[in-house]
């Protein structure tokens, strides 16, 4: 039951139908030369599919405020218009969009602006590798101006709110925080002089809106870094805020240089709402309790969103990646169908890790994310070469690169049949299901299988498809080729002695692995791996022979075990985004998994693996030994298929390992449907 999410709300004069907010998220499709086509259509998406109130990505407020080249800049026509064409797409389906004011101060990344980021004291940042330069009083004055004439533009623009974008570390936070304000004038020195700041840009921006257009302020619920807002000064800033004419405030945590996680896979989910409701109480004690206070992080679930709801401490919830992944959440969530969402599996690969970048912000689990212009939906596409419909299509493997070009092909009214050679759907994606917070790896699998089932595909579980069957194959109008990959074996002396297991075999029952393991390679499926080993829980009944509550049949944490990851390259976990890697790396060091980097393999022993490095040469002993040191395509088919003259596309790891990781592998399961 979703009763709360699905009260109608207010923020200012907007009138909501429901509780969630689509919270910002910087797509890169702000600034591509297309007059706003693809950002018009990725917000047209989520419009037509629910979200009643999105908020756009930031949008810089002069050329030094934005976060990089692809940052859209008020007053750059060419940016307004494609602005213009995202309120217009938004408005078609019934929406409303809130423009949010941005200044990225000395987050600021080169591209848009040829000075140096600006920022309230000259405080080097590890996130942009950059030293500011000192805000003068003159120009603080400026930045506030730039943030009003902002706010003037998103309305006349169209915009139906205005969002000032104060945390996560960006300019307004940096004011706010004595690490990043070391200044003694009159915009810092105090609690109440760094506040001056977010307070002015709020009276500015409503002077210039007018009392009737909403205004949303983001502020820092917890800034998660040494020196940061002191948890003292957030009540006042808060009340603050109100005062100076904010119609909700959104709370967020955490600074791109914090070195506590906030977004990833392993928080929980909603682990962050308590920093919404202390903004709530602080204002309910200030007597201006009625102010809208928006929560956000890592919510995937509506069913979450309403626990927090329920408890009526907070009034809204924004949720960002969720809406990539499936534009449709509050709807299918809304109609009693939670079960057929897509969830968002924080994995940030394709969204959160490029944003920070130039790429194309997407969706691992959504590739048509952002492209949702190239890749349209709809049964007229199913035609097929044969001119009838459905045209039929056979997919050779049920890895998530086969699911997606499944998925995507039924999608297109096309009738398709899934082979896959193991029992389960998942392959590789169904390994990773089981490394710690990755359980959500497994809703995905579920939900596309659930997709294919509901649009009529057969999925043939244990079907190997060997050469012999490919005359049945030649009468499609295509042939998905996505049978994966294979362990690569090294050659190496030991490597077939019996406690050596391909990373496949030890994913399959990890817990029968002995309590030395030493791991043959560094990368994501190695640090999988490893991650489960220290830190995952043994899901089955302990034996008989354990003490009686020992006994119980629920899950008991993973014996402990000494895991060595042992890799001939300089650096463990490559290939694990950025945002993600540091999280995962400090758990494997907080478990007390060795990692040994530059090391030659000598050979693999009963004992455990020889191994040379600058130290010379020694022993990792070892009860198992696990290969995860590359793979190799498993593509046998392709040649037999294209002899026969089957139109035939490949995806995912049978395409090539060059980096091959999930997000590679569904985009190609995507594109390969459409090629065909
Ligand atoms: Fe969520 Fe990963 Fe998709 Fe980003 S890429 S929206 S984190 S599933």
């Amino acid at each position: 039951m979703l009763a709360n999410v699905l009260r109608p709300g207010a923020i200012g004069t907007l009138t909501l139908p429901h509780r969630v907010i689509m919270g910002a998220m910087h797509l890169n499709l702000e600034v591509t030369g297309d007059r706003g086509a693809a950002l018009a259509a990725f917000y047209a998406e989520r419009a037509r599919a629910g979200a009643a109130l999105i908020v756009t990505g930031g949008i810089a407020v002069s050329p030094a405020g934005a976060g990089g080249p692809g940052y859209a800049v008020l007053g750059d026509s060419t940016d307004e218009a494609a602005l213009s064409a995202a309120v217009r797409a938004v408005h078609g389906h019934g929406a409303l969009i809130a423009l949010q004011l941005f200044h990225a101060g000395r987050y600021a990344l080169p591209g848009r602006s040829d000075g140096p980021p600006l920022a309230p004291s000259p405080v080097h940042s590890r996130f942009s590798r950059s030293t500011p330069r000192e805000l003068t009083g003159d120009e603080i004055d400026a930045t506030v101006r730039d943030f009003a004439s902002g706010a003037r533009t998103a309305r006349e623009l169209g915009f139906d709110a205005v969002e000032v974008m104060g945390s996560e570390g960006y300019l307004v936070n940096q004011f706010t925080a004595p690490l990043t304000n070391r200044r003694d004038d009159g915009w810092g020195g105090d609690s109440e002089r760094r506040r001056r700041f977010p307070v002015a840009v709020t009276r500015a921006v409503r002077a210039a809106v007018g009392p009737g257009f909403p205004v949303l302020f983001r502020m820092s619920g917890a800034d998660l870094v040494e020196g940061g807002t002191p948890a003292e000064d957030l009540d006042p800033l808060a009340v603050a805020l109100a005062g100076a004419g904010a119609d909700a405030l959104a709370v967020g945590v955490g600074w791109h240089e914090s070195p506590v996680p906030t977004v990833q896979a392993q928080v929980a989910p909603g682990a962050w709402a308590g920093a919404a409701v202390n903004v709530k109480r602080a204002l309910r004690e200030a007597g201006r309790g009625a102010l809208p206070v928006i929560a956000s992080h890592r919510f995937n679930r509506l069913a979450q969103a309403e626990k927090v709801l329920a408890g009526g401490e907070v009034d809204f919830v924004a949720m960002a990646r969720p809406f990539l992944a499936d534009p449709e959440i509050v709807a299918k969530s809304a109609s009693g169908r939670a079960e057929a969402v897509n969830l968002c599996v924080a994995c940030n690969q394709a969204c959160v890790d490029r944003s920070f970048g130039t790429q194309r912000v997407s969706c691992l689990v959504n590739p048509r994310a952002g492209h949702e212009r190239e890749f349209p939906t709809g049964p007229a596409a199913g035609t097929g070469r044969t001119g009838k419909r459905p045209a039929r299509y056979a997919v050779l493997g049920a890895g998530i690169a086969g699911l997606e070009a499944a998925r995507a092909l039924a999608a297109l009214g096309g009738h398709v049949e899934v082979y896959e050679a193991t029992a389960e759907p998942g392959g590789q994606f169904r390994m990773a299901a089981q490394a710690p917070g990755k359980a959500d790896f497994a809703a995905t699998i579920r939900h596309h299988v659930r997709e294919l089932r509901e649009r009529g595909a057969v999925l043939h579980l244990g079907h190997r498809v060997v050469p012999a069957d490919i005359p049945a194959l030649s009468g499609l109008d295509g042939v998905v080729l996505a049978t994966g990959v294979l362990p690569a074996r090294p050659v190496l002396r030991g490597a077939a002695l019996p406690h050596v297991l391909g990373y496949h075999e030890a994913f399959a029952d990890p817990w029968a692995l002995g309590p030395r393991v030493a791991v043959l390679g560094g990368g994501g499926i190695a640090v999988d791996l490893a991650h489960l080993l220290v830190t995952g829980r043994d899901p089955r009944p302990a034996p008989v022979s354990a003490p009686a509550p020992e006994r119980q049949a629920r899950p008991r944490r993973a014996a402990a075990r000494e895991v060595t990851l042992l890799r001939r390259g300089r650096r463990i976990g490559e290939g694990i985004g950025p945002s993600t890697r540091w999280v995962v790396m400090g758990e494997l060091r907080a478990a007390g998994v060795r990692m040994l980097t530059g090391v030659t393999y000598r050979e693999i022993t009963p004992g455990g693996v020889v191994l040379a490095d600058s130290g010379g040469e020694r022993l990792v002993p070892a009860d198992h030994v696990v290969l995860a040191v590359g793979q190799r395509p498993v593509a046998d088919l392709l040649g037999p298929l294209r002899a026969a003259g089957v139109p035939c596309a490949v995806a995912g790891g049978a395409a090539g390992t060059q980096g091959l990781d999930a997000v590679r592998a569904t985009a190609e399961g995507l594109r390969a449907a459409h090629r065909l």
